[in-house]
């Protein structure tokens, strides 16, 4: 047998996109002892993991529950249960999860119609409106709300007035604003939204939290054609998670996972939904500062207060700065993806490592690699 040292991962602050610090509780709650996934005491733990889900995303949806995976599982399961073969969709793409989306939809048969701005940017209603006239047969319309690859935030209040109008169904991706900013699906009529559990909510990685309307599932009951994946197939799903048809086995639900969705879930209602956003944006505006101070640019206009995406000045190594704040100070935070690969640094402020002290450590450490 070879020997193999002991788990012993350093601590780190976790300031990049995701995964972000988890608070220890969180942690001791994945401890607890595992039960069989349809024993009475669990059931009740993941209903009242789901009402909290409820609470959470700001919905009276019964059909709301953690998703086996992470966040692009729940990207998957929108698109696989609303989506069939020769469906016309739109997709808005501003960043690499408008054009994961796209390619998602693509794979579920869809014929996709693009709607682009420039990576950094945001879209605005007339931009909106006017691809829903371009494309009048479309059926849903996918937009990101925290597009993480660029630091925007998408303003979506005003949008499914107009899809609706259109007699389209608003998809959207949470993953980086749920628990951070304002996601109210009910005010802002969304059909069918994901997130993930390792950002804003601060649980490790590993469910994919996801909410339908009415609308939503009335579309999904009318499917001709079997959804295209059996594990992410909602009508399946829905008997275990909802009760509604007994609760039926369809695949082990990962129990300790959702025992730490469960306590993160609860960490945020006892802080508060309103506090939570406030703290949010207080630590982004003191980081903000700080940058700005060290003379370094935010590329969006409407920044995300849980992930800030800044130029990288001339002449700068960035990896060899992101690799000193990792070896010289335990500290991790993002480079660019994409377009933006080697051009930003993305700094996440998400749920437990939105901190006064993350935020000066993190300061006081990249003045010091900066030579400042
Ligand atoms: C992180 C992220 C995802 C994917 O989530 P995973 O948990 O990495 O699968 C999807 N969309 C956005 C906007 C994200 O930030």
């Amino acid at each position: 047998m070879t020997s193999v040292t002991e788990l012993n991962p350093r601590e780190r602050l976790l300031m990049g996109p995701g995964p972000s610090t988890v608070p220890q509780r969180v942690l001791r709650a994945m401890s607890a002892p595992t039960l069989g996934h349809l024993d009475p005491q669990y059931i009740e733990y993941m209903d009242e993991t789901c009402q909290m889900l409820r609470d959470v995303f700001q919905t009276s949806n019964p059909l709301t529950f953690p998703v086996s995976g992470t966040g692009m599982a729940g990207m998957e399961t929108v698109i696989v249960n609303l989506v069939e073969p020769g469906d016309e969709v739109i997709v808005c793409i501003n960043g690499v999860f408008g054009g994961r989306m796209k390619d998602n939809l693509e794979r579920s048969g869809a014929t996709v119609h693009v709607v682009e701005t420039a990576w950094g940017e945001t879209f605005t209603e007339e931009e909106i409106e006017e691809a829903l006239k371009q494309f009048p047969k479309a059926k849903m319309l996918g937009i990101v709300h925290a597009e993480t690859s660029t630091g925007a935030l998408q303003e979506l209040s005003g949008i499914s007035d107009l899809v609706h109008r259109a007699g389209m169904l608003l998809a959207v991706d949470t993953v980086t604003s749920l628990g951070g900013h304002p996601v109210r699906v009910d005010d802002w009529k969304i059909d069918a939204v994901y997130s993930g559990t390792q950002k804003c909510l601060s649980c490790p990685p590993g469910l994919s939290p996801v909410s339908f309307s009415p609308l939503a599932i009335e579309k999904m009951e009318q499917r001709k054609t079997k959804v295209k994946s059996w594990y992410l197939d909602v009508s399946m799903l829905k008997n275990y998670y909802t009760g509604s048809g007994g609760r039926a086995y369809h695949h082990t639900a990962p129990i300790n996972m959702v025992y730490g969705l469960r306590e993160a879930l609860r960490v945020v209602l006892e802080e508060g939904l309103e506090a939570r956003f406030e703290r949010h944006r207080q630590m982004h505006h003191l980081l903000r500062s700080g940058l700005e101070e060290l003379g370094l640019c935010y590329i969006p206009k409407h920044s995300l207060h849980t992930l800030n995406c800044v130029a990288i000045p001339e002449g700068i190594d960035e990896a060899a700065i992101r690799s000193r704040l990792l070896n010289d100070f335990d500290i991790e935070i993002g480079g660019g993806l994409g377009v933006f690969a080697g051009k930003a640094w993305r700094i996440g402020l998400m749920g437990h490592s939105a901190t006064p002290r993350n935020v000066e450590t993190l300061l006081a450490a990249l003045r010091e690699c900066l030579g400042k």
